[in-house]
């Protein structure tokens, strides 16, 4: 492990040691073999002056919600270190007393909560503390005979902890086997299958220390054939990476709507299938050797104590997450009191056999979490499958972790969701106008959206995670079929489609319209709308709460001359809208039909356009654009409000439908 520490770097963070206790915080969080996503803690212990003028001893300790790699100084909670200190000498404190009172000898309530290891900061007689779970010491020590290999590895320097709850037990329990012991014989202490903790008066040498002791585990695991690259070697299946059988991306629609059914909520499901996840998965007993428990019990309250295991080759009547539903409550009742509520049943992971490993998350950021944790996770096991077997903690010592009441509180904070969270959405059309501002909401209310265009600027226009960007010509049914697989690939389903894309043919009567103008209609405004459900319909047959959203036009009802090509269109849009309502009902997929009009904040009016309508009438532009019965302006939003209305809850009984967005026309009325 290399160490990252820069000295002209630590110079700018050099006029106090909180800020020097960022700097190196930093440094452990950045690399994902030390913690991962918000895991790990550190601390440093300082004088202050109170309020009397007296000298204080204050303990900054990392504050929960924040995370090592960008943390800032206000990350950190002050808490009075005597105060601390005295605690680890109680006979008994429950957890959530210990969160109270920590809470209460804070200098600033405005920091955030100390962590739940500040405690076990403040008895460690070092200015600078610093605790992560280090992928190599943590695989080492789940191996069989785990402790004599970190004895064996680091002799009489480090202090041998036994696995213990965290919180107010394991603090209790390192404060009484250490009383009267000189501290400074040790570099560091190793906590069995949890972590490891290193101390100093100088931020630097603390964190050198924790470089030193995962060093020479991974040096470890190296001289036993253990390195993860020959791991990779040695396994190496053959398999494409990547690749996936005709049929796989339904088959991962179909597992994620499981996954959501049991979890009560809609899910992204993330498709990992690098060569490493596809190396995983094609282990011969991949099945034995993932079902054994997770890395540090730190992630169980993300991962679950254990992942869903699917077959190469998902049928239509596969159990798996049923089956996985019902071993997860026998777990429940197997080890609960009679106070605790069950969780969820679905699971957060699943290892896909020979395909790779999914992640299943509400938001993309958790999902994202899952797959960083997996993939550090499969690793592991194989290192130490390598060192002997991997043993994980016993199941009681995981469950008390999972229900621990301090982990649930982390993840019972945001309750309340957006309407689309977790939900997946498909939208052409959507660099300008009425598609942009369908995607914008859409975003709004929580789902991820791929975003379909043909004018490249679709490229970095809404640049966040949850948009996928794809430059594609709708009429181009190759890459139109492409992009809906990409979408699924990517997100993992697809419950929304707002069909929307669409050209306004030049004015042309009948007896002059060119082929091309109407070949050019047809094809953007009516065929591609087919080719584009065809291409969805699989999927959406999986989805959640499907819909689909068709953006036709007030010409439909009240067609104007010299629209032919572009009313034709729109008519047989609609017509192909009402037989797809009568022919998905079955599926359970909703299909609903917007007719907007004269929505100027959007690609097919100008300027020159405005003024010239506004002139023929003898109005002003301001009067033109509010010509409707309720004498107002239609916008892009206000379309995008029906097409979200259409796709979820309040159209949820309606299918077939045709809703004007126009302000009151009379010839529509
Ligand atoms: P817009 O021009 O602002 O947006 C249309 C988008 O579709 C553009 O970004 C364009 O690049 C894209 N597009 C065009 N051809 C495409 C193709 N072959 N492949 C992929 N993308 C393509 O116009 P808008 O008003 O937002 O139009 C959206 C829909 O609303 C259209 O179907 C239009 O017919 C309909 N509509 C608009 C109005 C109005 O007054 N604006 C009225 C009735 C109906």
């Amino acid at each position: 492990m290399k160490s990252l520490w820069s000295d002209t770097a630590a110079q700018q963070f050099a006029d106090s040691p909180l800020a020097l206790r960022v700097y190196s915080s930093r440094l452990l969080g950045r690399d994902p073999d030390l913690v991962l996503h918000g895991g790990g803690n550190t601390s440093v212990k300082l004088t202050e002056k109170n309020l009397f003028g007296e000298d204080e001893a204050i303990l900054y300790v990392k504050g929960s919600g924040w995370d090592l790699g960008d943390i800032e100084a206000e990350g950190f909670a002050p808490v009075r270190l005597a105060v601390l200190q005295h605690m680890a000498g109680l006979e008994q404190l429950t957890d959530s007393d210990m969160v109270r009172l920590q809470r209460a000898a804070m200098t600033n309530p405005y920091a955030p909560n100390p962590s739940v290891e500040a405690v076990l900061h403040a008895i460690i007689p070092f200015v600078f503390v610093d605790h992560t779970h280090a992928d190599a010491v943590v695989t080492i020590t789940n191996s069989p005979g785990g402790e004599e290999k970190i004895r064996e590895i680091y002799g009489d320097r480090i202090l041998i902890i036994p696995y213990v709850m965290p919180g107010f037990i394991l603090a209790k329990t390192i404060h009484e086997l250490t009383k009267g012991i000189d501290w400074s014989l040790y570099d560091g202490m190793v906590l069995l299958n949890h972590g490891v903790f290193t101390f100093d008066d100088e931020a630097q040498r603390s964190y050198q220390k924790m470089i030193d002791i995962v060093s020479r585990a991974e040096d470890y695991l190296g001289t036993q054939g253990a390195q993860l690259n020959d791991v990779d070697k040695d396994s190496t299946t053959g398999l494409e990476a990547g690749s996936l059988p005709a049929g796989g991306l339904q088959a991962l629609a179909r597992i994620r709507k499981q996954v959501a059914m049991e979890r009560g909520s809609a899910v992204y499901a993330l498709l990992e299938n690098s060569m490493a996840a596809t190396t995983f998965a094609g282990l011969n007993d991949v099945a034995a050797i993932a079902g054994r428990g997770p890395l540090t019990p730190d992630h169980i309250i993300r991962t679950k104590q254990l992942p869903l295991i699917l077959q190469p080759d998902i049928t239509d009547d596969d159990t798996a997450v049923n089956d996985y539903a019902k071993a997860y409550r026998n777990y429940f009742e197997r080890n609960a009191s009679a106070q605790q509520v069950c969780l969820d049943c679905a699971p957060r992971w699943a290892v896909w056999k020979k395909r790779g490993l999914l992640a299943f998350g509400r938001s993309l950021k958790e999902a994202g979490i899952i797959a960083d944790i997996s993939t550090h996770t499969i690793k592991a096991i194989q290192r130490a499958e390598k060192l002997g077997g991997w043993v994980a903690l016993p199941e009681k010592d995981l469950f008390d972790m999972e229900y621990w009441e301090l982990e649930q509180a982390k993840l019972n904070k945001n309750k309340t969701q957006p309407e689309f969270q977790g939900k997946i959405a498909l939208v052409t059309g959507a660099a300008s106008g009425i598609g942009r501002a369908c995607v914008d909401m859409l975003l709004q209310k929580g789902a991820a959206v791929a975003a379909i265009d043909i004018d490249a600027k679709i490229n970095g226009l809404f640049h966040r995670e949850e948009v996928l960007e794809i430059a594609c010509d709708v009429t181009d049914s190759a890459a139109l079929k492409h992009a809906v697989a990409a979408t699924v690939r990517r997100f993992g389903g697809l419950d929304i489609l707002v069909t929307n894309a669409g050209i306004f043919t030049a004015n042309e009567n009948i007896e002059d319209l060119s082929d091309d103008t109407w070949q050019l209609s047809m094809d953007v405004n009516l065929t591609s709308h087919q080719r584009l459900m065809q291409y969805c319909i699989p999927f959406l047959r999986h989805g959640l709460d499907p819909a689909i959203v068709i953006i036709a036009s007030k010409n439909v009802p009240a067609p104007g001359p010299g629209a032919a090509a572009y009313s034709a269109a729109k008519a047989g849009l609609t017509q192909l809208a009402r037989v797809a309502a009568l022919e998905l009902g079955k599926d359970n997929i909703r299909v609903n039909t917007i007719h907007p009009n004269a929505v100027f904040d959007t690609g097919v009016w100008t300027e020159e356009m405005l003024q010239s309508r506004a002139q023929s009438y003898g109005i002003s532009v301001e009067e033109y654009k509010a010509n409707n019965i309720l004498h107002t302006e239609v916008t892009s939003k206000n379309v995008a409000q029906m097409a979200c209305a259409m796709a979820g809850e309040t159209f949820a009984k309606t299918t077939g439908s045709q809703v004007a967005v126009d302000g009151g026309n009379e010839r529509v009325i």
